[in-house]
Parts: C-alpha cells; sequence; structure tokens
C-alpha cells in the first residue's frame, strides 16, 4: 500500500503538554550537569542509581504510590509503592551486607518477573554490588558462562531455576559465593549449598544501608543480544542513572500520571534501563506481566489497566500485526497516548500499523546495550517519517561516520557532513550512560572509539532535517554488484506485502554479483507458501526496490531464527544458507 512519508503531528495528538516541544531550543539549552541536577544525589554526596529510583520517592509525597503491579494470569495482581519497594530493598541490601557482600561485588539475577526480583535489583544496587541480569529461559550453558565470565559471586534464583539448570553446573562457577533462593510456592526452600531467601530478609532489619557509590562506580554488567556474535559484557556505572531519567523524560514522555508498560524482560539492557529504573526515576506506576507473548492478553492488558504509555519491540509488533487488526480492534485505548519500541528496525508497515490497530503511530527509538539509554527516538510532538529512527535527544551528538582505511587500529575516520549519505552512526562520547568497557576485552573497546568519537557498529544515514535512517549493521550489509544494500530496505518493503509477516534478508556469495540478495520470509496466517507466492513476491520486490536492489531468491521459512530478545539472527540465516558452523547460540530462541 502506498502511504505517505511523513505522519503530521498536530495539537490535537498531545494529551499532555510533551516534555520535548522545541526541538532545537532544548537541545542547545541541555547540559549534563543540568540533568545531574534534577537528581537528587546521595546525601554526602555521590550517586546511586537506586536510591534515586526509590527511596527519594519513598521519603516523600509519592510513598504510598503504586511503583510496581504484578499481574500474572493465575494469581491476584500484587502492587508495591514506592514506600514497601525501599524498604524491601534496604532489607534485601541488609541480606547481602550480613553475608559480607559489599561494594563491587558481582551478583547475577536469573527469575521471571516476579517481585524479588526487582527487590534484589534496587537492594544490590544500594549495596554497591554490580548487577547482571540474566534472561531465565536461558539453558544451563549460557548461565554458567556468564557467571563465569562475569565473575559472579551472589546469585539470586528460583528453586525451580536452581534445580533444572544451575545445581549441576556449579562446579563450573568457582567464584560463585552464595546462591539466594526464592521458593516459587511462596514457602521455604532447604536446597543444599543455598541459602532461602525468604528467610533471610524476614531477620533482616528494613533500615537504609549507608549507601556509598559515587556517579563513576559500577552498577550494572549487561551482556548483550549475541545477534551478530558471541554475546559481550558491557560495564555501566551509577551515573547512567542521568541518561535513564533524561531518556524517559524526553523520548518515552513520562508523566507523574502515567501508567507505564515495557514488555521487555529485565534480562536485558532495556528491561533494566527502562522496565525498573526510567520509570521510577519518574515516579510512574509500571506494569509487570509476569506471562508470555500472548496477543489478546496484551490488548487485554492495555484497555484494563489503562496503559498510557506503553514501550515494546518490534518482534512483539510484529506478532501483533501476524494476529490481524481484528483482534487489536476489539478492544478500545482511550488512555492510551504514547507508544514507542526499540531493538531492531521498525518498518514503516508497522508504523502505520500502530495507527490503524491503536489509533497511535509506533515510534522508534534507537539505542544499544553500550549506550545504556536511549540515544536517538522519535517524540510525541514531532513528526514521524515512518521508517526513520527520529532525531538524537537532547544531550547527544550523532554523526555519520566514514573509515579511511578499511582496517586501522585505532580506527581513523571522517565525519561526513552533507546529508543523506550512508556511513557508520557514531556518537560523541560524553553521555553518562556510555558503557565502560567490555568485560575481559580492553582490545575490543578501543577498537569502538575514534578519538571521542563512539563508533557503533550500525549503518546509518541522517536526512536533511536531522532524522536518521538504519540501514544495517555494518556486518550484515550486502555488496551486490558495486551496491551497498541495507537489508532493512528489502526486508521493509517485502514486509509491505499482505502476506508477509516477517522478513529476514542476507548476502549470499555470487561468483558474478559478489553477493546476491537473498530473502527468507514468513507467512500471516491465511497465507500459504507456493511458486505462485514466491513469484508475486520476487515481482513486488522488483517493483519497489528495482532490479539491482531486490532478492534474486526468496524462501519460506515458518518462522525466522530470532535472539531470545526478539532480534532476527541474520548471521544464522546465512550459516544455515551456506552450511556454515553457526557459531555462539546462546541466545538463540528456543525452536528457531
Ligand atoms: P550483539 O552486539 O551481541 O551482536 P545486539 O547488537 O543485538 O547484539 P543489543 O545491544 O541488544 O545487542 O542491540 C543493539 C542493536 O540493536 C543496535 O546496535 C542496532 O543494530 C539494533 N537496534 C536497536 N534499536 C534499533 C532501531 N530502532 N532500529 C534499528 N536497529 C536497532
Ligand atoms: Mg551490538
Amino acid at each position: 500500500m502506498d502511504r505517505p512519508g511523513i505522519i503530521r503531528k498536530t495539537a490535537a495528538d498531545l494529551r499532555l503538554p510533551p516534555n520535548l516541544a522545541d526541538y532545537e531550543a532544548q537541545c542547545r539549552a541541555f547540559s549534563w550537569d543540568r540533568a545531574r541536577a534534577a537528581l537528587q544525589g546521595l546525601p554526602g554526596g555521590g550517586l546511586n542509581i537506586a536510591f534515586e529510583a526509590v527511596d527519594r520517592h519513598a521519603a516523600g509525597p509519592l510513598a504510598g504510590r503504586t511503583a510496581l503491579r504484578f499481574v500474572a494470569r493465575d494469581a491476584p495482581a500484587l502492587e508495591l509503592s514506592y514506600g514497601e519497594l525501599a524498604r524491601q530493598s534496604h532489607r534485601f541490601a541488609q541480606v547481602l551486607r550480613g553475608l559480607g557482600v559489599g561494594k563491587g561485588a558481582r551478583l547475577f539475577v536469573l527469575a521471571g518477573r516476579i517481585p524479588e526480583l526487582y527487590v534484589a535489583v534496587l537492594g544490590a544496587l544500594k549495596q554497591g554490588a554490580v548487577v547482571t541480569p540474566l534472561f531465565s529461559a536461558f539453558g544451563p550453558e549460557p548461565i554458567a558462562t556468564r557467571i563465569r565470565l562475569g565473575a559472579g559471586e551472589v546469585l539470586v534464583t528460583t528453586d525451580a531455576l536452581y534445580t533444572r539448570k544451575v545445581r549441576a553446573m556449579r562446579a563450573q562457577m568457582p567464584t560463585l559465593r552464595h546462591v539466594l533462593l526464592v521458593a516459587e510456592d511462596g514457602g521455604s526452600t532447604n536446597e543444599p549449598d543455598t541459602l532461602d531467601l525468604a528467610a533471610l530478609m524476614a531477620v533482616a532489619p528494613d533500615d537504609a544501608v549507608a549507601i556509598s557509590t559515587t556517579a563513576d562506580d559500577a552498577a550494572l554488567l549487561h551482556f548483550t543480544s549475541g545477534t551478530t556474535g558471541a554475546p559481550k559484557g558491557a560495564l555501566h556505572v551509577h551515573g547512567a542513572v542521568v541518561t535513564h531519567h533524561a531518556t524517559g523524560r524526553y523520548a518515552l514522555d513520562l508523566h507523574p500520571e502515567d501508567r507505564y508498560w515495557c514488555t521487555a524482560d529485565p534480562g536485558w539492557v532495556t528491561g533494566m534501563s527502562y522496565g525498573i529504573i526510567a520509570p521510577l526515576l519518574h515516579g510512574v506506576s509500571s506494569l509487570v506481566d509476569r506471562e508470555e507473548f500472548d496477543a489478546e492478553r496484551w490488548y487485554g492488558l492495555l484497555e484494563q489497566e489503562r496503559i498510557s504509555v506503553w514501550y515494546t519491540a518490534p518482534t512483539a509488533i510484529r506478532m501483533l500485526m501476524k494476529a490481524g487488526v481484528e483482534a487489536a480492534r476489539r478492544h478500545s485505548y482511550p488512555a492510551l497516548r504514547f507508544v514507542a519500541s526499540v531493538g531492531e528496525p521498525l518498518n514503516p508497515e508497522a508504523v502505520w500499523w500502530g495507527k490503524e490497530a491503536l489509533g497511535l503511530p509506533i515510534h522508534d527509538n534507537w539505542w544499544q546495550t553500550e549506550t545504556g539509554g536511549i540515544m536517538i527516538a522519535n517524540t510525541p510532538a514531532f513528526d514521524i517519517k515512518p521508517g526513520s529512527m527520529g532525531r538524537p535527544l537532547p544531550g547527544i551528538e550523532a554523526c555519520i561516520v566514514e573509515h579511511l582505511e578499511a582496517v586501522g587500529e585505532p580506527p581513523r575516520v571522517r565525519i561526513v557532513e552533507q546529508p543523506d549519505v550512508e556511513g557508520e552512526l557514531a556518537l560523541h562520547a560524553g553521555w553518562p550512560s556510555m558503557f565502560r568497557g567490555y568485560l575481559d576485552n580492553e582490545a575490543r573497546y578501543r577498537k569502538c572509539f575514534a578519538g571521542d568519537l563512539y563508533l557503533t557498529g550500525d549503518l546509518a544515514r541522517r536526512d536533511a532535517d536531522g532524522y536518521y535512517w538504519f540501514v544495517g549493521r555494518a556486518d550484515d550489509v550486502i555488496k551486490s554488484a558495486g551496491h551497498l544494500i541495507g537489508p532493512f530496505e528489502v526486508e521493509s518493503a517485502l514486509m509491505e506485502h499482505a502476506a508477509v509477516a516477517e522478513a529476514g534478508v542476507i548476502g549470499k556469495p555470487d561468483p558474478v554479483l559478489g553477493e546476491m540478495v537473498k530473502a527468507f520470509v514468513s507467512l500471516k496466517a491465511g497465507h500459504t507458501a507456493s511458486e505462485a507466492l514466491r513469484l508475486d513476491l520476487l515481482a513486488h520486490a522488483r517493483k519497489r526496490l528495482g532490479a539491482a536492489v531486490a532478492p534474486k531468491e526468496i524462501a519460506f521459512l515458518a518462522t525466522l531464527p530470532r535472539t531470545r530478545s526478539g532480534k532476527i539472527m541474520r548471521r544464522l540465516l546465512k550459516a544455515r544458507e551456506l552450511g556454515l558452523p553457526e557459531g555462539d547460540t546462546s541466545t538463540l530462541e528456543a525452536g528457531a
């Protein structure tokens, strides 16, 4: 379907005065020092993520407000107020203190979206421990590997996950001193070599521990999604809280009365930065759904929980699209005022689908585990160019660079001033949530910088209006007959076809072209693979993209291989196509 290239916003699109209303003026006036001043800071100086997120509010008028509301299919909803969350996280910090776990100790959490996980993360941050979340659906091997790599000293998990996934691997995690177990049935556990968390919490005082972190102290160690290779551990500091706060304000437009839902699991950086930290910093009430994706359930939650700001991911949106627009229209969303997405390129079709299904376009934003927070975004007040990631947020200076040598160390680059040129997306270092290193890989960290420019590994272009357009990951770009082809453009064109639910595009070695564009597609409900459909798709793509860019081959797959955080793994499509080893598949979604 042909659509206009822009979604114009008017005053009628804004339910509340937007936090970012005058882009140029607010970007000019912004400084990270002033953003830091919007937070309280620790009484004796210093900065701590959990203090700003919880304790600050618990000591004021928000103490009684719901911070987190947990819902599950077969259990009553459970709410934790800011006051209660502060007390429980104090208690958890006291538990760690009692165990001699102090500043800098590495603590891992492995659990579903249960209250104890949130309490443990916040309590551990107060005690100065460095927190690493692990996705609860990981198998034993990826869990053990990450704990070993991260030299984990404490693991907080549930009794069921421990017996299924950790117990047999314990010998491979020599640094692990304490395993704190949550009994999934709400009772207690007596598993050998572990501690029962509920019992420890019951006797711990709920007095605040003395917090001694500074902005430069390590706070979080996040493993990347493993989309392009083995996951990397990215280290973040407490100072990141300034970015979390500023981006919650500008990119998510959080207002005090919002009811907010981030669908990302806290096992990934989005679920931590924007599922836990940013909404709490803004004193809003967050929904936490303990269940897995279910289109009907999600629409029901958006409606019944009166969600006003929703942060989700392209993979979820594509799954909702697959279920059909009628499912969305069986509900209504009068409270919903802003929908945002991150994690993968958001096809223009998905942006428009939001308007048709939910009454609101989806606002794409871009960031990475390494950046610690949202860098480039579409925000409520501004026109959307579907397919664009939006513009750099206040405090973020982005640019497009060209490499001066193919392989140089350190890399040498030139900033491309003119618009509409494809190159690597780079950011001027200096925003507070920038990662401070890759775990045990200083050389790789250094390779990410050219002077003060952080090189993202993503290719993009900036248009004359300052909007950034994702082209593809540097590793995924296809070189065909002298053209550089970004898989996103090809995938988006295929997604416009009524039968296509998802598309993943790779370059396949070809003696004449260098690389040939090959697409893998999965179909929407009600469509079946056939030779006629394949030819129709090839013709559609050729019409939309031209012969040089359109795929030469199209294959149908029931589902595309994805990371557990929902990203299409093009490297696996390629490895399978070429019969090459699959490499690290620790983050591959089961059954993919
Ligand atoms: P790995 O680094 O291990 O290969 P990963 O890069 O997928 O995994 P993350 O840090 O979770 O790990 O993801 C960040 C990447 O996701 C970005 O570099 C970019 O390639 C992609 N991404 C995130 N948001 C967007 C977006 N809005 N549009 C396009 N791509 C995006
Ligand atoms: Mg990456």
